[in-house]
């Protein structure tokens, strides 16, 4: 057995069977790259779900983490930390909020978000605590506690859990009508509208122009906040730093995660301003880790380096490369290239049998690691370090996976 299949197996043998993996186990990162336990180094197109856009070990983020965890590294919420303040400070002065709440996961951001805004909804809008909905849309994507899997229409996702959280209304994404339907149907009982500004894992499906803004407008009208899910489409990923910055939309509540620690350990933060997030009092939420030192630095060095590596310009310049490149490829197996800044998505006609997968599996063979989505669709999402040379190489064996499949 070669060491790839060995520690595959290992996996396989001992662990949870919740993942399927594209068989490459990964031993080192550096930038835009990583290597496998053989030796070999790919293109990382994935960036663990846009959580590296910084690139792999950026060494600014990476030094931040040791400098910290050599001094103090978790103090919990029970005492003050001489962090946190800082980090609260900085955060909220980069954002543009009142106030923000720290979490670790980008679920324990959304499970955040929904409580300020059921809060939000008992205590300012006086809907009876049992009436209170939130409206979230078909195609979403925001985690996997049973709360958020009570969202989601995706059978993989919240089939045979028991029991669903109530609560919770779907409407059709990109849909700035069923919104107003829903609204102006069930207004007075609603405290908050969630959506992601693009659906990531449904497939980087990016709503029609001017969608953001006529929905902002619409939870004006009706009282009712309007709730971005930033984690994967945040923090430069489509060319600025907020995805809901291309309609100029500023949401009343906006959930980070992912990049926001540059990938080097799990940091979430909810954002939003006094009058949703002083409804939450001492003692009524809160995470043992949500906050500690490690996740303040490492998240402000991961900030500096979006901003002195002018990650948003750099997203969006490559972004345009890399679909204007991948539509002068004339293979008939592209149906589509979509996407916004350095968040992209190609969706494979299927031949001969060969699908996606089996892209990704001869992309894998040529030194890039993608993943598909949905079956047909593989989402394309290199770290914003990557370079444009770097870029032009990569995008022509992505073309050349995509040919001689
Ligand atoms: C990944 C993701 C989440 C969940 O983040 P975890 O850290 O995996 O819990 C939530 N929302 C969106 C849009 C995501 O892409």
């Amino acid at each position: 057995m070669t060491k790839t299949e060995q520690l595959i197996a290992m996996e396989e043998r001992y662990g949870a069977h919740n993942y399927h993996p594209l068989p490459v186990v990964l031993c080192k990162g550096e930038g835009a790259f990583v290597w496998d336990v053989e030796g070999k180094r790919y293109f990382d197109f994935l960036s663990a779900y846009s959580a590296v856009n910084q690139g792999h070990c950026h060494p600014k983020i990476v030094k931040a983490l040791f400098d910290q965890a050599q001094t103090l590294t978790l103090t919990s919420r029970a005492f003050y930390n001489d962090v946190l303040g800082g980090f609260e400070k900085y955060m909220t002065e980069f954002f543009g909020y009142d106030r923000m709440l720290p979490m670790n996961t980008g679920a324990e951001g959304v499970e955040t978000a929904l409580k300020l805004a059921r809060r939000w909804g008992v205590v300012k809008k006086n809907i009876p605590n049992d009436d209170v909905l939130i409206v979230c849309c078909e195609g979403n994507f925001h985690g996997r506690t049973l709360a958020i899997v009570s969202m989601s229409c995706d059978p993989d996702s919240y089939a045979n859990y028991g029991p669903l959280t109530p609560g919770f209304v779907r409407i059709p994404y990109n849909d700035a009508a069923a919104l107003e339907k829903v609204l102006s149907e069930h207004g007075s009982r609603i405290a908050g509208f969630l959506l992601e500004p693009i659906q990531g894992e449904a497939g980087v499906f990016v709503p029609d122009k001017g969608y953001l803004k006529a929905c902002y407008d619409l939870c004006k009208k009706h009282n009712v906040l309007f709730i971005a899910d930033e984690v994967q489409t945040g923090i430069a990923r489509t060319g600025k730093v907020l995805a809901c910055d291309h309609e100029d939309v500023r949401p009343d509540v906006v959930i980070l995660g992912k990049a926001l620690s540059g990938g080097v350990i799990p940091v979430s933060a909810v954002l939003c301003d006094d009058d949703i997030m002083l409804n939450i009092k001492p003692g009524e939420h809160g995470s043992t880790f949500g906050g500690f030192p490690l996740a303040g630095q490492v998240a402000m060095a991961a900030l500096e380096v979006v901003k002195e590596e002018n990650l948003c310009e750099k997203a969006e310049y490559l972004g345009n490369i890399f679909r204007e490149e991948m539509s002068k490829c004339k293979s008939e197996r592209i149906e589509l290239v979509r996407g916004v800044g350095l968040l992209n998505a190609v969706v494979i006609r299927p031949k001969a049998g060969k699908e996606a997968w089996d892209v990704c599996m001869r992309m894998r063979d040529l030194g890039i690691l993608a993943k598909p989505t949905h079956g047909d669709i593989i989402r394309f999402a290199p770290p914003l370090v990557i370079t444009e040379e770097q870029l032009r190489e990569a995008i022509k064996l992505i073309i050349e996976a995509i040919e001689t499949v």
